[in-house]
């Protein structure tokens, strides 16, 4: 049993191709989780699509993370604020960890996460690349 990532918190959704979210049905404030109450104080909530474009918030290199991910190791994990205005963290692919910085734009793409079992069972899931 690894540790829960940050990159593991991405949920499985039926349809895995789509970057879904939450969006307040009182100010419009979206949420990549679900949350309690709105900082509106509202409760309810509308599901919503992003569009998988988004900004580089803050970002670390990561050398040695859960066994899963490591041989892919060393990589970039970012916090991204989406278009739509909902934070997540996710791994950041194709580039070189000092060509990252912060402001940058980026963009979802659909990629293997990692393997399991003896079968090598492939998960794929959403990651981001910058937009050079
Ligand atoms: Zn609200």
């Amino acid at each position: 049993m690894f540790r829960e990532s940050p990159i593991m918190r991405w949920r499985n959704y039926s349809d895995r191709y789509r970057l879904t979210g939450y969006k307040c049905t009182n100010c419009g404030k979206t949420y990549f989780e679900k949350k309690g109450l709105c900082t509106c104080g509202n409760l309810d909530y509308a599901e919503m699509d992003f569009c998988g474009k988004g900004k580089i918030v803050s970002f670390t290199q990561v050398h040695s993370g859960p066994a899963v991910f490591s041989e892919q190791a060393p990589y970039c994990v970012g916090i991204i604020d989406l278009e739509e205005g909902a934070r997540i963290t996710s791994q950041i692919i194709d580039c070189k960890y000092d060509e990252l910085k912060i402001g940058q734009e980026v963009e979802a793409v659909f990629r293997k996460f990692y393997k399991s079992g003896e079968k090598g069972i492939i998960h794929y899931g959403t990651k981001f690349r910058p937009k050079f």
